[in-house]
């Protein structure tokens, strides 16, 4: 431990972290944790199987995760064929009128993005999670139970006492742990059980997807393979289908049921054949009734117990972020929880958690509340499945309309959005004062301004720039001559703080991230930039390490 902290102290014969929650979410901090060479134990209810396919797309962030993990080609490998093309195709239904095409080209024939090495990736949550699962149970210091539930919880002075409850023989038992994580998605115990209440928009509707498997359906409609098909009738936007696997698999999503239709209900057979314009043969391994919202929590955890994913975010799937959103609460917390474990992270670091992600849920929730309010207003025309003239005319009037307000973009949410999220407000981020894109900029321009994510550049074979973040703080030095950074190295090794000193000879790079000295994280956000060496070492190390939290420090 550091000297000078007061950190309260580590529960003896104790796991570290006890996640409670095996979805993706979970998963990703068990993964983040094992990259991080900290024990952990995740508790899961369930037997680790996925039903449904509820979360489809990918982000670049989320798949620089992956990559950082170690799991990048393997996701890439599940799924979605490599040489399908992957269009967003607007449709009166799959046998019926094409009233739009977004063309997106295949994974085989995409460029490599300018500013990321990995790209957006079709991989449903039945290939994804199962993915995570895999990787998660080879990690040494990951310890995986499943059909395990927690019933309650209490913070001791050390300690969390966690009441669990093994669902296969009924046999209770408590086990301590340093923190505990609630990954338990929408309503968790353990939210509630910290009085922690939701703020936002609630309930934007009542959906119910269909999961189905029809092998000849591809074969029977002449709209070819796409991932994505928006099903437009008289009413306007109803509907969503999916393409799973791009194969035989597909997710039927109704936009808007009456708020008490359930799973009994719901007319199943009609709402397929409404979709696809015929009757064709399929059969429905699950249907989900759930609820569209738009919440977040008005807080990420308290003392030693902490939330993340669904469990302080939920959001329409319209922007896709959900999932997305919940991967980078736990690589945040994920690197500063094993900061605090292993000694060197400071007193206040933990609390940085919540003012980091919380922001950024704020933001995916409000895009995802938009692009939600945005399909309601698309309208569909009393004639528009119709063979006729008026029927004809209102087609490419919708074509044109949709046109104008997308100005042909094939995504709802900008790339700013999932990646231009900046921890600059950031207590724990040293400030140089530079300002940042305006909030609704659509392109996202890569930048190493303090909080964030430091940019994407080759750096070898197969090696961007990011490869070099993950464990400990890296100081990348740029310029023929290297700028002394002897007392910030002394101050980090008195402190126990792992810092890594890496010299990029390349004027292009040095473009890119603009100062000569640039301190990275290791989630691979900037936590400081300048010219020369910081006037003041220890304070500089003090306030990324979150020795103190206060207002956000400038020009060191
Ligand atoms: C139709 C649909 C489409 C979507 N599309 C996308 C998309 O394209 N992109 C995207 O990013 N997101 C998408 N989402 C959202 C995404 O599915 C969720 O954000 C994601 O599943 C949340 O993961 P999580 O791990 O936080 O929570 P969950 O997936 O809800 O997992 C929580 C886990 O905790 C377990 N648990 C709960 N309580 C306990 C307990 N007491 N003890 C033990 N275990 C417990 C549960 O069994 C569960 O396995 C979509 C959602 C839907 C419904």
């Amino acid at each position: 431990m550091a000297d000078g902290d007061e950190r309260l102290g580590a529960a003896k014969n104790a796991p570290p972290v006890l996640i409670c929650g095996g979805g993706p979410v979970g998963l990703a901090l068990a993964a983040e944790l094992g990259f991080q060479r900290i024990d952990c134990v995740l508790v899961e209810q369930g037997d680790g199987s996925v039903p449904v396919p509820k979360m489809s797309q990918l982000t670049t962030r989320t798949m620089e995760f992956c990559r950082r993990w170690n799991i990048a080609d393997r996701v890439k490998r599940a799924g979605w064929p490599e040489n399908h093309p992957c269009d967003f195709v607007y449709v009166t239904s799959l046998m019926g009128y094409e009233l739009y095409r977004q063309k997106s080209p295949s994974y085989a024939q995409r460029a490599e993005l300018s500013h990321s090495p990995e790209g957006p990736r079709h991989c449903p949550q039945i290939f994804f999670d199962p993915v995570l699962l895999e990787h998660v149970s080879a990690l040494p210091t990951v310890t995986l139970r499943h059909r395990t539930r927690l019933d309650s919880f209490v913070e001791e002075t050390d300690a969390i006492a966690v009441q669990l409850t093994d669902l296969e023989s009924g046999k209770f038992e408590t086990i301590r742990a340093s923190y505990l994580v609630g990954c338990d998605g929408f309503d968790g115990h353990i939210r509630k059980a910290l009085g922690i209440e939701y703020a936002g928009e609630g309930i934007l509707s009542f959906s119910v997807s269909v999961f189905f498997r029809a092998p000849e359906l591809s074969s029977k409609h002449d709209k070819g393979w796409a991932r994505f098909f928006r099903l437009i009738d008289s009413s306007g936007h109803w509907g969503d289908l999916v393409s799973i696997d791009g194969r035989e698999l597909w997710r039927l999503t109704e936009l808007r049921v009456n708020s008490d239709a359930d799973v009994s209900s719901f007319d199943v057979e009609s709402c397929l054949r409404k979709a696809v314009g015929a009757d064709f043969s399929y059969e429905v391994p699950s249907v989900l009734p759930w609820r569209r919202r738009g919440l977040v929590a008005r807080s990420y955890g308290r003392g030693r117990v902490f939330l993340a994913g669904d469990a302080v975010h939920q959001s329409s799937p319209t922007s896709g972020l959900g999932m997305n959103t919940g991967l980078g609460d736990a690589v945040d917390l994920g690197w500063k929880l094993a900061a605090v474990i292993d000694g060197w992270g400071g007193d206040r670091l933990l609390e940085s958690y919540g003012l980091e992600r919380m922001p950024v849920g704020i933001a995916s929730v409000a895009d995802s509340d938009r692009t939600y309010h945005e399909t309601t207003l698309l309208r569909g025309g009393s004639a528009i499945s119709q063979c006729s003239a008026e029927g004809e005319s209102q087609r490419r009037q919708f074509a044109e309309d949709l046109f104008a307000r997308t100005q042909g973009r094939s995504d709802p949410t900008s790339e700013n959005v999932k990646l231009g999220y900046c921890y600059d407000k950031s207590p724990i981020i040293w400030s140089d004062g530079t300002a940042g894109p305006p909030e609704d900029a659509w392109d996202f321009v890569p930048s190493a301004r303090p909080g964030s994510r430091a940019p994407h550049a080759w750096i070898g074979e197969n090696r961007s720039m990011l490869d070099l973040f993950g464990h400990g703080f890296v100081l990348l030095g740029f310029g023929a001559s290297p700028v002394s950074v002897e007392p910030l190295v002394q101050v980090a090794a008195a402190r126990a703080v792992p810092l890594q000193i890496v010299d990029i000879a390349n004027p292009d790079i040095e473009r890119l991230y603009e100062r000569k000295l640039v301190l990275v994280r290791p989630d691979g956000h900037v936590a400081w930039r300048g010219d020369e060496a910081p006037a003041d070492a220890q304070l500089l190390i003090d306030v990324v390490r979150g020795k103190f939290l206060g207002e956000t420090k400038q020009n060191a």
